[in-house]
């Protein structure tokens, strides 16, 4: 479904991409994990088209998404994204922030939007919030808000950047609900976490980067026992 081909990035002489290649198959969910500075936001920015690899390929469906034919609002919205940080507007409530993009984007009338989101927000577990407003909900529900944005897109991949990393302790399990209900629900996901007892019960593939290479790959079970590259188990070593 989204298949990048030899993807390399630079800023100025830092090589933060070196000829990566990732295929992602239908409903798989695909943990990316690393140290920091490894390239992994990087990686997924390439994916929705903020930022440009310096070369390579990014198929979505088999077209290329850098071809000049392609709509950037229409790859962002089949290939959406979850960041760390919510991106909430603070003005608007958890409703309307899910609404806005389906009427500016999308175009549709206030009544059907209203209605997706509704339907988006109680999907996520905030059915009773959707007139909150983001400083009235805690970073866990702010999170879920931002997923149901995403979701009423109706995207075909979701790329999350770690999602549970600015959230107190007690609030990542409903995040973690949320993205398990996804992938049962078979959405395809490629997800950068830290969350590796997540990782480990809910990847379809583990990809572990450092210093922009892709060093190993693997099912969850055998990549987190039986890690084959040293500098895999250097990592898995020290974040445990
Ligand atoms: P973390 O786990 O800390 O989030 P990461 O694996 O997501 O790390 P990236 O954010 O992809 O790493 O960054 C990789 C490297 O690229 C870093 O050294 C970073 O400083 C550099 N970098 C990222 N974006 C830019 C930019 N816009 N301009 C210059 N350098 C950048
Ligand atoms: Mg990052």
């Amino acid at each position: 479904l989204l298949e990048l081909v030899s993807i390399s990035k630079s800023f100025g002489d830092n090589e933060i991409l070196k000829n990566v290649t990732l295929r992602v198959m239908p409903q798989e969910m695909v943990f990316l994990i690393g140290p920091s500075g490894s390239g992994k936001s990087t990686l997924l920015r390439c994916c929705n088209r903020l930022e440009t690899p310096t070369s390579g390929d990014i198929l979505f469906d088999n077209t290329n998404i850098f071809s000049p034919r392609v709509d950037i609002n229409q790859i962002r919205t089949k290939i959406g994204m979850v960041f760390q940080s919510f991106n909430l507007y603070p003005h608007m409530t958890a409703l309307q922030n899910v609404m806005l993009a389906l009427r500016k984007v999308q175009g549709k009338s206030k009544a059907e939007a209203r209605e997706i989101g509704i339907t988006m927000l109680e999907r996520v577990g905030l059915g009773e919030r959707v007139d909150h407003y983001p400083s009235q909900l805690s970073g866990g529900q702010q999170q879920r808000v931002a997923i149901a944005r995403t979701l009423a897109l109706e995207p075909r991949v979701v790329l999350f950047d770690e999602p549970t990393s600015a959230l107190d302790p007690e609030l990542v399990g409903g995040v973690l609900n949320t993205m398990r209900e996804l992938r049962q629900a078979g959405m395809t996901m490629v997800v950068v976490s830290h969350e590796m007892r997540f990782a480990q019960e809910a990847a379809d593939r583990v990809v572990f980067m450092a210093d922009g290479n892709i060093v190993e790959e693997n099912t969850a079970n055998e990549l987190f026992d039986n890690p084959q590259h040293p500098r895999t188990r250097d990592f898995l070593a020290r974040i445990s």
